[in-house]
């Protein structure tokens, strides 16, 4: 029987105000995976209701009992990661190895905000005021809007709500459409049963032609005092402006073109692994996926060779088998945007190293992975993000090219250097615009307590560590007379 599921405000599952639901598609069967409740904009306004009724209370709870809810909540989600891999395979189409480390790494994030709850909560300043303390204390701001993207739903579902809850904040949650259940219902399930109290964290799902509607209504709430969204640049930069009119502080984590540098001492199978898996882990459908793989002339012939018998070997289709490494993309829709580009590539004189650029697959969402050589800046996969299983080799005569070609793009989340010369390796990662560089390895990765971000179109502000619990507190300054009276001159 398909799964249905309701919005769910103050703890309780409820339907939408409408009645309506909306279907969430299986990508590799193309029939609906489950239902579930397609918010309103009434909803919503339930939903920052409950959040900001919580609010105070939530914010101040003692923080080791905030801690053991985290931890209680990590534990869980590893005890249900079979459960995860059913589910993100029949709501994104994810592999089973993507979907463990999914649920592993959003425990981790879990586990990283539970010690986040205890870190100190600021500082005492210099004063010139006699008999007075001066301190500077993070606080809470409120109700936070969460809206998340479905291409890694468990990791980007709870980092979109962890540190901000763990901050002390209550949290609206609107998770992707194409995985509203891996991405919301199932987290909060979790939180839930790990003790978080009701209404803290409220999750409104909708239907996708409802989208800017219900975010309009979240940002513009006055209750709502910050934003969190994770998606496409094209997206983010909406949310950036709705934020910006409400004078709210975001944090946009957008899309990237990222480059893996490959430098010419490199070890070339390992380069060759390396661009493998940064390029085609989750099919490429992965923020941080590596688009573009810029390989030193010297070793250009070998590399190109090597990677296009790795990548035509690599095993495709449906994602429940674990031998397949890529599994489809994320709709039928996805899969033919991508083989338009790769087609525009070819027709211009691009080649096809690996690949055959067609749609395969029941439902028309699978195409096998894809290698381009020899393209060029009027070609459309110059210059957006690829998103799905392709990637392109382009060949550089030194360092400087290559760091030239990899800023030349709008973007600027990640990077990779291969290289066996650290020195080598971390000079050239210097050189590179993007919040992430990554030396003497591929493009992804990720870990609670690390600053992840981009720069330029690829967003701004940070999760994690440190600067995560500045981005989801604001700072008050509070003086205090604490020995005798204050002078005042009249
Ligand atoms: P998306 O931008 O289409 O959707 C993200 C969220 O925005 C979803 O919740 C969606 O419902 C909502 N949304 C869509 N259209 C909207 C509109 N008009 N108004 C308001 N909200 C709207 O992105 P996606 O397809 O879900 O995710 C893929 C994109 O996310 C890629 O570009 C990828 O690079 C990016 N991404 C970035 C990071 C990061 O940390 N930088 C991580 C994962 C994914």
């Amino acid at each position: 029987m398909t799964l249905t599921r309701g919005l769910i405000i103050n703890g309780q599952e409820v339907p939408a105000s409408s009645g309506r639901t909306t279907p969430d598609t299986d990508p590799w069967t193309g029939t609906p995976y489950a239902y579930v409740a397609a918010g309103t904009p009434q909803d919503v306004t339930r939903a920052v209701d409950a959040s900001e009724a919580a609010f105070a209370d939530w914010a101040a709870l003692a923080p080791t009992r905030r801690r053991a809810i985290f931890l209680r909540a990590a534990d869980l989600l590893e005890s249900r990661t079979a459960e995860a891999v059913t589910l993100m395979a029949g709501e994104v189409g994810g592999a089973a190895p993507w979907a463990g480390f999914n649920a592993a790494l959003a425990a981790g994030i879990l586990r990283d905000a539970a010690a986040a709850v205890t870190q100190p909560t600021g500082q005492i300043l210099a004063t010139d005021t006699p008999g007075a303390y001066s301190m500077q204390v993070r606080v809470p701001v409120g109700v936070v809007a969460a809206i998340a993207p479905w291409n890694a739903p468990l990791i980007l579902g709870i980092r979109a709500v962890a540190m901000p809850l763990a901050m002390g904040n209550a949290v609206v949650l609107k998770p992707s459409e194409d995985a509203p259940v891996a991405c919301g219902l199932f987290l909060a399930d979790i939180l839930h049963e790990a003790g978080l109290p009701d209404g803290v964290l409220d999750v409104v799902t909708n239907d996708p032609a409802d989208a800017p509607d219900i975010v309009a209504t979240l940002i513009g709430d006055p209750r709502v005092r910050m934003v969190n969204f994770t998606g496409s640049t094209a997206v983010g930069r909406r949310i950036g402006v709705l934020a910006a009119e409400n004078l709210k502080p975001a944090v946009l984590e957008l899309g990237g073109k990222n480059a893996l540098l490959v430098l010419a001492d490199a070890d070339v199978d390992y380069a060759v692994n390396a661009a493998a898996f940064g390029s085609f882990m989750n099919s490429g459908q992965i923020c941080m996926s590596a688009d573009r793989v810029i390989v030193h002339r010297d070793i250009a012939e070998e590399f190109h060779g090597k990677f296009a018998q790795k990548i035509d070997a690599l095993p495709y289709g449906d994602p429940s088998d674990p031998a397949n490494a890529v599994g489809p993309v994320i709709s039928a829709h996805a899969a033919r945007r991508v083989a338009t580009l790769i087609q525009d590539a070819t027709a211009k004189g691009a080649r096809l190293l690996a690949g055959t650029g067609r749609v395969e697959g029941e439902a028309g969402a699978l195409l096998a992975p894809v290698v381009l050589a020899g393209v060029t800046e009027d070609m459309d996969i110059h210059h957006g993000e690829i998103f799905g299983p392709a990637t392109v080799v382009h060949v550089v005569d030194g360092a400087d090219e290559a760091v030239a070609l990899a800023n030349d793009t709008p973007y600027g989340l990640t990077a990779g250097v291969i290289t066996e010369d650290v020195a080598a390796g971390i000079a050239v990662a210097r050189r590179l615009r993007t919040g992430i560089v990554r030396v003497n390895d591929q493009t992804v990765a990720d870990e609670p307590q690390a600053p992840f971000g981009g720069v330029k179109d690829s967003g701004y502000g940070r999760f994690g560590g440190q600067a995560g619990m500045d981005a989801f507190t604001d700072t008050r300054w509070i003086a205090v007379q604490a020995h005798g009276h204050a002078h005042y001159p009249f």
